[in-house]
C-alpha cells in the first residue's frame, strides 16, 4: 500500500505547478485527491487521472468554499497551495495589489481551514499543509514586498493553528520553497521582457545553479501529509536549493 493509503486530500491550485505535482504524488501514494483550481481548461484535462477528482474552486470566493465544504466529507489532508507572486517594492504595491495578495495568499487559507477544520476534528485529525515561500519570514527577496509579507503571514498562520490544535490530532506545517520551475514562473520571466535574461537571473539566485522541480516540493508535501510526519507540527520547512544558506 502507498504511504497515503486510506487518506483523502483536498488541494487548492492543483491544476498546474506544485499543486498538480502534489495531486499526482498524493494519488500515486494511494490517496483519493480532490484537485481544485479556477482554470477550467486545465481541470478538464485532469479528468481520468487515477485517484484524482478535478473540481472548480475559487479560493477567493467565500460562498464557494462554504458550499464545497458542505458537499464533500472532511479530508484527512488539506493542502492550501494557491498563491500569487506580485513583483515590486512597497512603493510599487498599491492598495489593490495589497488587497489581492492578502486575499489570495492569506485570507483564502484562513477560510479554507475554517471551513474544513471542524470536520477534520470530528474525524479524529489530519494534516494541513500551507504553501509559504523562502521569501517570507525566512529571507527577503528583492522586489517581493507584498509576496514576502503575505508568505510570512502564512508561516504565522501555520504556527498559530498548529499550536491551538496540537492536542486534537491536527498537524499544520508550511512549505517554504526557493525558485521552482512552474508555468507561472515562466509567465513571470516573459513579463520581465527579456525571457532569457530573466531566466538566467532566476537561476543565478539559486546556489545549485538550477531551479527546483515541482516534484521535489511534492515529495515534501507527501511526507508532511503522511503518518511518517506524525511528530511534526508548527514547522515551516525550507526546500530552496541552498538559497537561504548563502
Ligand atoms: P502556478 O503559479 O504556476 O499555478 C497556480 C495555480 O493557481 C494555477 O493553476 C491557477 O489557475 C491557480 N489559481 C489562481 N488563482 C486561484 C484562485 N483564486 N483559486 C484557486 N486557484 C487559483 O503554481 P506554482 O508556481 O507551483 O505556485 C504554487 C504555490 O507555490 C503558490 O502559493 C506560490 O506562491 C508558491 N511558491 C511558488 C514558487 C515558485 O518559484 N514557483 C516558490 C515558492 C512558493
Amino acid at each position: 500500500a502507498g504511504r497515503l493509503h486510506g487518506k483523502t486530500a483536498i488541494i487548492t491550485a492543483a491544476a498546474q505547478g506544485m499543486g498538480k505535482a502534489a495531486a499526482l504524488a498524493f494519488a500515486a501514494e494511494g490517496a483519493e485527491v480532490i484537485a481544485t483550481d479556477i482554470n477550467d481548461g486545465l481541470l478538464a484535462a485532469m479528468h481520468g487521472l487515477p485517484g484524482i477528482t478535478p473540481r472548480r474552486l475559487d479560493v477567493c470566493d467565500p460562498a464557494a468554499i462554504i458550499a464545497f465544504a458542505g458537499e464533500v466529507p472532511a479530508p484527512s489532508i488539506l493542502f492550501n497551495c494557491a498563491g500569487y507572486v506580485h513583483a515590486g517594492t512597497i512603493m510599487d504595491c498599491d492598495e489593490a495589489a495589497f488587497e489581492f495578495s492578502v486575499a489570495l495568499n492569506v485570507r483564502a487559507m484562513y477560510r479554507m481551514i475554517r471551513a474544513f477544520l471542524p470536520g477534520m476534528l470530528e474525524a479524529g485529525g489530519g494534516s494541513i499543509i500551507n504553501m509559504a515561500s523562502v521569501a517570507s519570514s525566512v529571507i527577503a527577496a528583492p522586489n517581493r514586498f507584498i509576496y514576502g509579507t503575505t508568505k510570512a503571514a502564512v508561516v504565522g498562520l501555520t504556527k498559530s493553528v498548529a499550536a491551538d490544535y496540537v492536542t486534537r490530532g491536527i498537524r499544520v506545517n508550511a512549505i517554504c520553497p526557493g525558485t521552482v520551475d512552474s508555468p507561472s514562473l515562466h509567465d513571470r520571466m516573459r513579463a520581465l521582457g527579456d525571457y532569457e535574461t530573466a531566466r538566467a537571473a532566476f537561476i543565478a539566485r539559486q546556489p545549485m545553479g538550477r531551479l527546483g522541480t515541482a516534484e521535489e516540493i511534492a515529495a515534501l508535501a507527501v511526507y508532511l501529509a503522511s503518518d511518517e510526519a506524525g511528530f511534526m507540527t508548527g514547522q515551516a520547512i525550507t526546500v530552496d536549493g541552498g538559497w537561504s544558506n548563502t
